[in-house]
């Protein structure tokens, strides 16, 4: 059903947006609505969702705009060069915003899709600690 969304996209939202969190919960019905209707120019991964709101509940998260789910993403090295923002308007996915802290690596979605497996693995493992942010790994090139 996420076939209109890019895999880096939908590897990521599916990676950050937890199933016991009642707003991730909710959020992660609206994905396979989910379509881009436009991507950040500079190659980082910004995404800007399009959503059909009749298909979908919004979140509880009150009518403003929200960051609804964060991850780090860090390298193979422990540095943590960004970081990812999944935002929503109203209660519905809005965009998806790569943040670069650093200009020595390059932080995109596509090189932090890539291990995105392992954040799933280790939120999975540590169901106690769903008070720190998933952290995806992001690889250097
Ligand atoms: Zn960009």
């Amino acid at each position: 059903m996420t076939e209109c969304l890019p895999a880096d996209v939908a590897d990521v939202l599916a990676a950050v947006l937890c199933t016991d969190n009642p707003v991730h919960a909710t959020l992660r019905r609206q994905v396979p609505h989910l379509s881009v209707r436009g991507r950040c120019t500079c190659g980082c991964g910004t995404a800007y969702f399009e959503l059909d709101t009749s298909k979908a509940e919004p979140a509880p998260t009150g009518p403003g705009t929200i960051v609804a789910a964060e991850a780090q993403l860090v390298t193979e090295a422990g540095e943590c060069p960004g970081e990812v923002l999944v935002c929503t308007q109203g209660g519905y996915l809005s965009w998806l915003e790569v943040c670069s802290w650093s200009g020595d690596v390059e932080v995109t979605l596509a090189a932090a899709s890539l291990a995105a497996d392992t954040l799933l693995i280790s939120d999975g493992q540590s169901s106690a600690a769903s008070a720190a942010p998933p952290t995806l790994r992001v690889q250097v090139q």
